[in-house]
C-alpha cells in the first residue's frame, strides 16, 4: 500500500467532536510543523500553517478536523445519558454501537433502545428516532454523576481495518481530507502561490472553522479536502452511484452548497490527465463542504474540492479505496506545483 497507513489509522481513530478538535489537532501540528514556515491556531481552533511561495498570491487548502459526535443532555435516575446529536446521524446507524463518553475522564460506554423482545406490533412499525437512544456506561448513577456532566461530548469508538483491499472505520469523514491535504503537501516539490493549510474546526455543524479561517487568508484560490458519497453498492441504482470506490480522485462539479469554479475544476482535470491520475467526477445532489466556505470567505475565492469517494458516509463502517486516497494525494500536489493567482479569473 503506497499511502502512509499508520498516520492514516492515527488520525481517524482519535476522537474530535465538533468544538472539541483538541486532539487531533495535536496530530495535524506535529505534521504540518515540519513542512512549513509558520504555523498557528486561531480563535475557533482551526489550525492554520503557512508555507511560502515564490510569487504573490494566497492558496487556501482545508480538511476539517472534527467528526460527527453526541452531547450528553439529561442524566436519567438510573444512570443513563440522554444526548444531542453534533452533525448528521441516521438513527439506525446507532443500534448496537460503542461509544467514548468524554467526561472527567473517557469512558466506554454502549448506545441502547428498546428491546426487541418487548416491542409492542405498534413499536416494530416505527424507525427509531435519535432520541430512542440512550448510553449505558455500565456504571452506578452516583458514579455517572460524579464522572459525566451535562454539556459533555461523546464521540464513536471503532478501531481501523484492513478490509479486502479496502479500509474501513469511522471518521474517514474527514480525517482521510485532513490526510489528504497533509500528505499532499508533503508530496509537493514546489509551491509558486503561499500555501495555506487549514485543519478545519466545527464543519460537521456548518463549516463554522472554515468560514473564519477564509475570512482570515482572503485566498485567491482554494481547494477543500472531503469524503463523497460511494453509493456503488446493491439497492441503488446506478445513476444515484455519486462515485465508485477504486475509480479514482473524486473531482468536485457540483454539491448542495457550491459551483466550483469551472476553470479550477477544468484544471484538476488536465493535470489527472498529464500525470495518469485516475479520476472521476462528482455531482453530488445534496451536502456541503469547506468549498463553499472558501469560496464566500473573501473576495470570492476561486474554489474547488477533492474529494474521495467514501461507502457508508456518517456511520463507523465508512470504507475507501487505498488507491483513491492516493491518487487525492498526487492531485493536491500538482496542484501545489502548478496553481497560479491568477489562473482561474473568470
Ligand atoms: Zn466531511
Amino acid at each position: 500500500m503506497a499511502i502512509n497507513l499508520p498516520l492514516l489509522k492515527e488520525l481517524c481513530e482519535i476522537p474530535g467532536a465538533p468544538g472539541h478538535e483538541e486532539r487531533v489537532r495535536k496530530i495535524v501540528i506535529r505534521e504540518l510543523e515540519p513542512l512549513c514556515d509558520s504555523i498557528e491556531v486561531d480563535g475557533i481552533g482551526n489550525v492554520v500553517a503557512m508555507k511560502k511561495g515564490s510569487e504573490e498570491g494566497r492558496f487556501m487548502m482545508s480538511g476539517h478536523m472534527d467528526e460527527i459526535s453526541f452531547m450528553v443532555s439529561h442524566i436519567g435516575d438510573t444512570g443513563f445519558l440522554h444526548f444531542v446529536p453534533l452533525g448528521g446521524f441516521d438513527p439506525k446507524t446507532l443500534t448496537a454501537q460503542r461509544v467514548i463518553v468524554h467526561g472527567r475522564e473517557d469512558l466506554l460506554g454502549v448506545m441502547g433502545s428498546k428491546p426487541i423482545h418487548i416491542m409492542t406490533d405498534e413499536d416494530r412499525k416505527k424507525t427509531l428516532r435519535l432520541e430512542d437512544f440512550t448510553i449505558d456506561l455500565g456504571l452506578p448513577v452516583e458514579k455517572v454523576k460524579e464522572l459525566v456532566r451535562v454539556g459533555d461530548v461523546v464521540t464513536r469508538e471503532r478501531e481501523i481495518v484492513l478490509m479486502g483491499d479496502l479500509i474501513n472505520g469511522k471518521s474517514f469523514d474527514d480525517r482521510v481530507g485532513v490526510f489528504v491535504m497533509i500528505e499532499g503537501l508533503r508530496a509537493s516539490k514546489s509551491n509558486r502561490m503561499d500555501i495555506y493549510a487549514v485543519g478545519s474546526a466545527q464543519e460537521e455543524i456548518g463549516i463554522r472553522g472554515a468560514m473564519v479561517a477564509a475570512r482570515n487568508i482572503d485566498p485567491d484560490l482554494g481547494i477543500a479536502l472531503d469524503v463523497t458519497l460511494a453509493n456503488d453498492v446493491p439497492f441503488v441504482e446506478q445513476h444515484l452511484f455519486v462515485s465508485k470506490l477504486g475509480g479514482g480522485t473524486a473531482i468536485k462539479a457540483y454539491d448542495g452548497s457550491v459551483v466550483p469554479n469551472w476553470k479550477l475544476r477544468d484544471r484538476m482535470r488536465e493535470l489527472c490527465e498529464e500525470r495518469g491520475i485516475p479520476h472521476q467526477m462528482e455531482v453530488l445532489p445534496r451536502g456541503g463542504t469547506d468549498t463553499a466556505a472558501i469560496q464566500r470567505g473573501g473576495k470570492g475565492a476561486a474554489a474547488g474540492c477533492i474529494s474521495v469517494p467514501t461507502r457508508y458516509v456518517h456511520s463507523v463502517i465508512e470504507t475507501v479505496h487505498p488507491d483513491d486516497v492516493d491518487a487525492s494525494i498526487q492531485l493536491m500536489a500538482a496542484l501545489i506545483e502548478t496553481c497560479g493567482k491568477d489562473d482561474f479569473r473568470l
